[in-house]
C-alpha cells in the first residue's frame, strides 16, 4: 500500500515585518547654514542680479536681526551692531537651496545726518523699488506698535507688484494674549484697507525671536519662495 505523500505546509507564525513608519518631513529651515556674501554701501557694490532674493526690512529696532538670527539659528548671521556705519549696508547671505537674504538696513536710523541718511533711504528705495530679482518681502514690524509710516510705503509699492509679503509681528512675547489677537488683527485689517486685492499675497505672523514663537511658521512660509535646500 502506497501511502499518500503528506504535505506539510507551514504556516509561518513569524509575524509579517512591520512597515515602518512614515516620518515626517523635517520642518524647514532654509535660513540654517546661510553664508555671509557681501555687504553693499552703494547700488554699485550689489552683485549683478542673479539668484531669486528675499529681503528682510522694517524700521531700525523693529528685531529684524533677532528673527534673522531666530530663523538661521545663530547668534551672530545678521550683523547686529548698534553702530550706524555697520547697519548701514545691504548685507546679502547665501541660502543653501541657492537662493539670497538680503538684509536691508533699518528705516528711519535717527543716529544718521541728514544727508547721509536721505542716500541711506534713495539706496534702500532703488533696491526694493527696481532690483528685479527681488522675489518676495520679509517686513519686520513691532507688535505693539502696528504698521508706521514707512511700512505703509514699503507696502504700498511692494504689494501692488504681486510678489509675496510676509510681515513678522514681533516681539510677540511683550504682549498678552488679548494683546498679541489685537495686535495680529490690526494689521490684518489695515493691510485688507490698503490692498483690498493683493492682500492673499500678505501674510501676517505673530513672531518673538526670545520665545520663537512663529519661527516654524515663518521659516515654511520662506521655504515655499526658495529652491528646495539640502538637509542642513
Ligand atoms: P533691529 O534694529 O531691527 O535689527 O532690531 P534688533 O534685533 O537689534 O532688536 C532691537 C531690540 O529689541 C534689542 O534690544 C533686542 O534684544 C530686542 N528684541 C528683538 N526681538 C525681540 C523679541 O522677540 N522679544 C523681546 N522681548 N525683545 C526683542
Amino acid at each position: 500500500m502506497i501511502k499518500p505523500k503528506r504535505t506539510i505546509v507551514a504556516e509561518s507564525r513569524r509575524p509579517a515585518k512591520a512597515d515602518p513608519l512614515p516620518r515626517a518631513p523635517a520642518a524647514p529651515q532654509p535660513l540654517v547654514g546661510a553664508q555671509f556674501v557681501t555687504g553693499a554701501a552703494q547700488a554699485s557694490q550689489l552683485p549683478p542680479p542673479g539668484v531669486p532674493e528675499i529681503a528682510f526690512a522694517g524700521r531700525s529696532n523693529a528685531g529684524k536681526s533677532s528673527a534673522i538670527n531666530a530663523l538661521a539659528a545663530r547668534t551672530r548671521l545678521a550683523f547686529a551692531s548698534r553702530t550706524p556705519g555697520r547697519t548701514q549696508q545691504i548685507n546679502l547671505f547665501a541660502l543653501r537651496g541657492g537662493a539670497l537674504v538680503v538684509d536691508l538696513p533699518g528705516y528711519g536710523y535717527a543716529a544718521v545726518a541728514k544727508d547721509v541718511k536721505r542716500g541711506w533711504q534713495d539706496f534702500l528705495w532703488d533696491y526694493l523699488t527696481t532690483r528685479p530679482t527681488l522675489a518676495a518681502l520679509v517686513l519686520l514690524v513691532d507688535a505693539r506698535h502696528g504698521l508706521k509710516p514707512p511700512d505703509r510705503d514699503v507696502l504700498g509699492e511692494f504689494v501692488p507688484s504681486g510678489r509675496p509679503v510676509l510681515v513678522l509681528a514681533t516681539k510677540a512675547d511683550k504682549l498678552n494674549t488679548t494683546e498679541q489677537r489685537a495686535a495680529e488683527a490690526g494689521i490684518k485689517a489695515e493691510i485688507e484697507r490698503m490692498f483690498p486685492l493683493g492682500a492673499a499675497n500678505v501674510a501676517v505672523q505673530l513672531f518673538s525671536a526670545t520665545t520663537r514663537r512663529g519661527v516654524t511658521e515663518a521659516n515654511a512660509a520662506i521655504a515655499a519662495w526658495v529652491p528646495d535646500a539640502p538637509a542642513p
